[in-house]
C-alpha cells in the first residue's frame, strides 16, 4: 500500500487543480475519480438509459469497461477502448454523472477500480467519497470547499475565457443542485470524513491551499 492523500469536496471547489499540483510536487499519481463517473455517464447516455431507472442502470453499467492510463503525465479515461477525455466535460455529462453515480452497481464497479489503483502507487485521489469510503485509511484527508457563489464565479471565468457564453446565476443554480444531489443520496453521500482537515478555499489562493496539504502530508510522512 502506498501513501494516500484523499481530497473530497463539492463541485468547483478546486479539487482537481490542487490534487494535480500536489501530486506533481510529491511525484505521486493523480487519480481523478469524477472522470470515471463521467465516462460511465457518457456510456449510459449513449445507451439511452433512464438515469432514474435503478435496475436499468445497474444492468447496463456492467457492459462498460472503464480503464485509466497515464499518457504524458495526464490521466486518460478509456471507455470500452475509446479515449473519452475530450467528451466528458460538458454540463450534460456533469448532470448525468451526478444522477447515475448514486447507483449501487455503478459505485461498486468504480470504487473497486479506484482501490486497485491506490494499491499499486502513491496517490492523490479526488472525489466525493474518497476519505469516507474508497480509502478510509488514507494518510491525509482533506475536505475542500468554497461558497457556491465563489465556485460559480470560478467556473464562469473558466468558461468565458474559453469563449463560451454563460450566465453566472444559472451556473450557481446548477452547482447548488448538483451539491444537493451529491449530499443527499443514500450511498456514499458527499460528506467530510471525521478525521478530514476542513479547508474553505473561498478566500485562499491555490498556492495557499497547496501549502496546507503539503504541510499536512509532511507531518505524517
Ligand atoms: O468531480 P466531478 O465534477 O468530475 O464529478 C462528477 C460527478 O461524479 C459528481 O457530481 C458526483 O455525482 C460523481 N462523483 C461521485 N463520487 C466520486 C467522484 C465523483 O459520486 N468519488
Amino acid at each position: 500500500m502506498g501513501f494516500q492523500i484523499a481530497i473530497d469536496g463539492p463541485a468547483g471547489a478546486g479539487k482537481s487543480t490542487i490534487a494535480k499540483m500536489t501530486a506533481g510536487r510529491l511525484g505521486y499519481v493523480y487519480v481523478d475519480t469524477g472522470a470515471m463517473y463521467r465516462a460511465m455517464a457518457l456510456f449510459l447516455m449513449r445507451a439511452q438509459v433512464d438515469p432514474e431507472d435503478t435496475q436499468a442502470v445497474s444492468g447496463k453499467c456492467e457492459e462498460a469497461d472503464i480503464t485509466i492510463r497515464y499518457e504524458n503525465g495526464e490521466q486518460v479515461v478509456y471507455l470500452n477502448g475509446e479515449n473519452v477525455n475530450g467528451l466528458i466535460r460538458t454540463q450534460e455529462i456533469s448532470n448525468m454523472a451526478s444522477l447515475t453515480s448514486k447507483n449501487p452497481g455503478v459505485r461498486k464497479k468504480l470504487v473497486s477500480l479506484q482501490q486497485k489503483l491506490a494499491r499499486d502507487a502513491d496517490v492523490v485521489m479526488d472525489g466525493r467519497d474518497i476519505g469516507t469510503c474508497v480509502l478510509p485509511d488514507a494518510d491525509v484527508k482533506i475536505f475542500l470547499t468554497a461558497s457556491s457563489r465563489v465556485r460559480a464565479e470560478r467556473r464562469y471565468k473558466e468558461l468565458t475565457q474559453k469563449g463560451t457564453d454563460c450566465d453566472l446565476d444559472a451556473i450557481e443554480k446548477e452547482i447548488i443542485e448538483r451539491d444537493h444531489q451529491d449530499m443527499t443520496r443514500e450511498i456514499s453521500p458527499l460528506q467530510a470524513a471525521d478525521d478530514a482537515v476542513f479547508v474553505d478555499s473561498s478566500y485562499m489562493t491555490i498556492e495557499e491551499v497547496a501549502q496546507v496539504i503539503m504541510e499536512k502530508a509532511d507531518s505524517v510522512r
